[in-house]
């Protein structure tokens, strides 16, 4: 056993580290005065660029295959990134990479989609709550009824990230609703491969956040035949799968995000003098930053110890789902002792903790809700699925 990182995940790590500090940080200010006006958090010219330095960096398709052009790192040092790159909210991602599942298709959809998405020619968007069926995924009602050699959908997804930009949509419809019935949700769904020039529509949807998803409205949308990706009724394996791999990652970027802002609150401790003292000589300051550094070196290691196992190809579905709850909670409440040690100032605009402290609040609902996890982990634990300290 070896708890430490490689020589080459330390050099990823720093590498990215730096271009974090020297590219992103830096343009902070630009996105907090773009979003209060309105206006993209980056300019098209300015990410355009940006692009090109993690390019010319190397930094491309770090999970990406090497067929595909990609660095095919693996998952440790997906988390490790995911961790770096959350130290800043500027939105940037290294791309050069696509959905787990968009790899489930045949020669002509990789060709038409997975290809022109690594390349960043098309973005793509996963589509499987609808407003009636978050949690209970297994309860959509959006429906695929083959006509010739189209399927025709019909019905409405809500909260897509990324709807509103994509290019085509990987969305999840009943196809045999007997089967679906009787299978208690777990076949008769298919995903297809939706362009947006066939015939859906998005609405933005805004949050609480600084970007929001999208309602997408699917009224008699043709879908070629050729378009199923993966196996005809069984499509929900296909939707767990992309959520699944989204969940640890959650994890990773509440670790990321807790990191930096607990050394904000560090450094404005050892500065911000009350009653003749730095409040950093508080004890009241000090439990709260140990409090917190407890929270995110144990976050950190659920993190890696879920990126660990699905790297040794095993299932790490159960230490997925500890991660993602585990991390996210840790997230929120350190932001909110951050905010908290930063008195006023912490609560305004002047300073980023606010828009983290928005932002934070959502990873205890998407791809999973706290509850939602909390159901998964004691069923493996009760119905014997998994035992304890098995992972180790
Ligand atoms: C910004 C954003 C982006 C998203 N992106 C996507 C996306 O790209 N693609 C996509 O398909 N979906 C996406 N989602 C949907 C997201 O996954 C769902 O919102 C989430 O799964 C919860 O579903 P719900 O909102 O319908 O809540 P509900 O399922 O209605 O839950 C409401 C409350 O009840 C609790 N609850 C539900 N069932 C149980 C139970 N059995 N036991 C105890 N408590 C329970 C929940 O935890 C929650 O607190 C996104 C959501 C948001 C907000």
């Amino acid at each position: 056993m070896h708890l430490r990182l490689t020589d080459e995940q330390k050099m990823v790590q720093q590498t990215i580290r730096k271009f974090v500090e020297k590219e992103l940080i830096p343009l902070e200010n630009d996105v907090l005065r773009n979003e209060r006006e309105g206006k993209p958090s980056l300019s098209k010219e300015k990410e355009e660029e940006l692009v090109l330095k993690a390019k010319n960096a190397g930094f491309w398709g770090i999970n990406t295959p090497e067929e595909y052009g990609g660095a095919d790192l693996g998952q440790m040092m997906q988390a490790i990134v995911a961790m770096e790159v959350s130290k800043t909210f500027v939105p940037f991602q290294f791309g050069g990479s696509a959905d787990n599942i968009l790899y489930y298709g045949n020669e002509e959809q990789k060709n038409e989609y997975l290809i022109p998405t690594i390349n960043g020619e098309k973005k793509s968007c996963f589509a499987m709550t609808e407003p009636g069926a978050g949690s209970d995924t297994q309860n959509i009602k959006m429906t695929a009824i083959k006509d010739g050699s189209e399927w025709v959908l019909n019905g409405e997804k809500t909260f897509i990230t990324g709807g509103n930009e994509a290019d085509f949509v990987m969305v999840i419809a009943i196809t045999d609703k007997e089967l679906h019935q009787k299978t208690k949700g777990r076949e008769g769904v298919t995903c297809f491969i939706a362009d947006r020039d066939m015939g859906w529509e998005s609405e933005y949807i805004y949050t609480m956040g600084e970007w929001g998803p999208a309602s997408l409205f699917f009224e008699n949308v043709r879908i070629p035949e050729k378009n199923i990706l993966g196996e005809l009724h069984k499509g929900y394996n296909l939707g767990l799968e992309w959520i699944g791999f989204a969940r640890w990652i959650v994890g990773a970027r509440a670790v990321g995000t807790a990191e930096r802002l607990l050394q904000m609150a560090i450094d404005y401790s050892k500065e911000r003098e009350t009653f003749g003292k730095p409040i950093s000589e508080r004890q009241a300051i000090q439990w709260q930053i140990a409090d917190s550094a407890v929270e995110v070196e144990a976050a950190r290691w659920l993190v890696l110890n879920a990126a660990f196992t699905l790297d040794q190809g095993e299932d790490n579905r159960h230490l997925a789902s500890i991660a993602k709850l585990y991390g996210a909670n840790m997230g929120t409440r350190v932001v909110d002792r951050v905010m908290q040690i930063h008195g006023g100032m912490g609560y305004t605009r002047e300073l980023p903790i606010e828009r983290w402290y928005r932002e934070a609040r959502l990873w205890r609902i998407y791809d999973g809700t706290d509850e939602i996890q909390r159901l998964i982990i004691s069923r493996n634990l009760l119905k014997g699925h998994v035992k304890l300290g098995q992972y180790v």
